[in-house]
């Protein structure tokens, strides 16, 4: 059976003291919830990676890293390795941001060259994909998508495809407030699900969970995460507070 997922995208928000705090808060409340087969993921910044993994230990908490380098290691200014995030007992990152493709020139190339250097250091992805405005008018979402995750995850193994989580974020409801309906999320999950079953085995396409993520909070977050193909959210400005963010579990 595929987990459930609340994954919190903390973006480059909080520092030291503030993660500190949270955490400490977040795993009081987590103690208090029956999560059974659902998983809860928070996502800090590098500088907090080792502070957040340390106070999550014995938890049901799990760390995940926002971003991480293609390149093993070498010359390479400001970029942080896979090997440093395993380092600091980390088994996450999320790659594909729309945030990195937009501002950090990411395509779906550079992604696959990442996917695959997380994978090889057993690393976990959370992969996210999405449409801009446009295309959704244009009537172009599907396609986009479509290339997003062939071009990025298409050459990968059956096996390697137990180590990814999808994370269905149309870039005009990330922190814009506007959501994708519960429809409009459902439509685009199952069409990625069967586009999945196509390439591989049915075991693949069933087992992998598909987050949505895009201006998910309290009010909203029961309705689209009751969608038969949507396994969770990927969470923004609402995994910033401890009490919205356990909303958004209890949700689930
Ligand atoms: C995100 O950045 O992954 C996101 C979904 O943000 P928000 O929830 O703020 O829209």
């Amino acid at each position: 059976m595929r987990s459930k997922i609340v994954a919190g995208n903390w973006k480059m928000n909080k520092t030291y003291q503030e993660t500190k705090s949270f955490v400490k808060e977040l795993t009081k409340e987590v103690k208090k919830v029956k999560l059974d087969n659902t998983r809860v993921i928070i996502a800090p910044s590098f500088t907090n990676l080792q502070k957040a993994s340390k106070k999550t230990k014995g938890c049901k908490i799990e760390v995940a890293a926002q971003n991480m380098c293609a390149m093993e290691s070498g010359a390479f200014t400001g970029e942080i390795s896979a090997s440093m995030i395993k380092n600091v007992h980390v088994d996450i990152v999320i790659l594909g941001h729309s945030e990195r493709r937009e501002y950090f020139g990411e395509t779906n190339e550079s992604l696959a060259a990442k996917v695959n250097t997380a994978l090889k250091n057993k690393l976990e992805v959370i992969f996210c994909f999405g449409e801009v405005l446009e295309d959704r008018k244009s009537k172009n979402h599907f396609k986009v998508v479509e290339e997003q995750i062939k071009e990025a995850l298409f050459h990968l193994t059956s096996d390697d495809w137990k180590h990814i989580i999808l994370a269905y974020e149309p870039v005009w409801a990330i922190g814009t407030g506007e959501t994708a309906s519960p429809e409009q999320a459902q439509e685009m999950h199952a069409f990625v699900r069967e586009l999945v079953a196509e390439r591989y085995i049915s075991d693949v396409s069933e087992e992998v969970s598909i987050l949505y993520g895009g201006s998910v909070k309290p009010a909203n977050a029961k309705e689209i995460f009751s969608k038969e193909d949507v396994d969770g959210g990927l969470i923004g400005g609402a995994a910033l507070k401890v009490d919205d963010f356990v909303a958004l579990i209890k949700a689930i």
